[in-house]
């Protein structure tokens, strides 16, 4: 088989009309320097605490590069457009770690109010939960680390776990898909178990709850593993999101600090092989699981599409999908989806405040790094040369 083209401009950019692929050139342009995105992501987090009037140019900058809109409703021409390119939005509201009752409630009422509109809307399949918006993460962490909870955490925990558990019954009445997201190792014991049995209960036949495991961990594989056979045991469909990781200077810093080993790959070769393995190894079981493929590596979707040719599995296979954040790797969304893949795209939408945390992330991973311009940015000068706009 030959390699899959992901190298054509024209077909990652042309939702994009010149004046958007001008605004994206000017602002990877800018994130290739370090020291302004150190400078900018200070300065925007102090400002939005203090009030200060700065919504306006984030909306008009990072904003509008990396989420829908503050509204599911600003985010409509997005989904459509992409879903004109055989593109499914996977949508989430993108709060970050909550930690009072109200706060978790509030989210579980964002997540309901999603997925209503994922069940109205074709171009929406998937919707995207962080646990750590409906429980407290201190209790997570007490989880994880296997410490008994008191009597009144533990009537804290059921009422964390009734919120996800409505949204998923209500989910899968309705056919709609609920990514788990992975987060810090420190609490992710808890989300995975609470996952693993929210599986067994609505995962009879249909991938309602997608796990995500975070590659860039030493211990995936085995829990890969491990989730299949809880699936098989409890009769149900083994349905995964696998990601390098996004909390890796965390993770580290954590290790240092605390004395023990960090569970991250010492290098990034490690994360990659694993990444691999993990991706032939849902292939290998493919009939017993769903498959995300949710990474913006090249060589990880070129490893897929021949995995799969080898196989003989179709290109649309209904349990393999293929998923890149918004803003970031078109080349690699509309290549596949031009190709015959299936493909989604993460859309956060939400007020600024709220996903400011989400922005200085994908601004960090699009800074310049030894030098090098960010892959984004050498696509978008592409793109502009080719429609002679530079
Ligand atoms: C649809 C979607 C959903 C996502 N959901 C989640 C989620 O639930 N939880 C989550 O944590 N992330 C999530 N992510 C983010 C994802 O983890 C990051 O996009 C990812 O880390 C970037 O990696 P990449 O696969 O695109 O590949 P690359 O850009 O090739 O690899 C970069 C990644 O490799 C790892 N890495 C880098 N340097 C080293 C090193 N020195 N040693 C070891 N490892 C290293 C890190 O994970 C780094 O992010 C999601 C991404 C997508 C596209």
């Amino acid at each position: 088989m030959d390699p899959l083209k992901l190298n054509n401009t024209e077909i990652a950019f042309a939702y994009k009309s010149n004046r958007e692929l001008r605004e994206s050139y000017w602002l990877f342009k800018l994130m290739n320097h370090a020291s302004l995105v150190k400078l900018g992501t200070n300065m925007a987090m102090t400002a939005l605490n203090w009030h200060l009037p700065i919504k306006g140019i984030v909306k008009r900058t990072i904003y509008r590069q990396f989420c829908g809109g503050e509204t599911i409703e600003e985010c409509n021409r997005l989904i459509k457009k992409l879903g004109e390119f055989n593109i499914k939005t996977i949508l989430d509201y993108g709060v970050e770690a909550k930690s009072n009752e109200e706060e978790f409630d509030k989210s579980a009422e964002y997540l309901i109010k999603t997925l209503h509109y994922a069940i109205q809307d074709d171009n929406i399949h998937i919707i995207s939960s962080k646990l750590t918006g409906l429980f407290r993460s201190a209790l997570l962490e007490k989880m994880t680390a296997g410490a008994s909870l008191t009597e009144a955490e533990q009537q804290e925990y059921e009422r964390g776990k009734k919120r996800i558990w409505n949204i998923c019954e209500a989910a899968n009445r309705a056919n709609i898909y609920v990514h788990i997201d992975a987060e810090e190792s420190w609490l992710q014991g808890a989300i995975d178990e609470l996952a693993l049995e929210l599986s067994a209960e609505f995962n009879k036949g249909v991938p309602t709850v997608i796990n995500a495991l975070q590659m860039y961990r030493k211990d995936r594989i085995d829990f890969l593993k491990r989730s299949l056979e809880h699936a098989r045991e409890h009769k149900y469909l083994c349905a995964v999101k696998l990601v390098r990781g996004a909390y890796m200077e965390k993770e580290r810093a954590r290790a240092a600090a605390k004395g023990y080993p960090s569970p991250i790959f010492e290098t990034i070769e490690g994360t990659h092989a694993s990444y691999n393995a993990g991706l032939e190894y849902c292939l290998d079981h493919i009939d017993e699981m769903y498959l995300s493929n949710a990474t913006h590596n090249e060589d990880s979707c070129q490893l897929l599409a021949k995995l799969m040719d080898e196989k003989d599995i179709p290109k649309n296979h209904p349990r393999i999908v293929t998923a890149q954040l918004i803003g970031m790797s078109d080349n690699i969304s509309f290549g596949m989806a031009k190709a015959g893949y299936n493909v989604e795209k993460y859309v956060p939408y939400g007020p600024v405040k709220h996903v400011l945390p989400y922005l200085i992330r994908r601004t960090q991973e699009n800074t310049s790094v030894g030098g090098q311009m960010s892959r984004e940015f050498n696509l978008i000068q592409t793109e502009m040369r080719r429609r002679k706009l530079i």
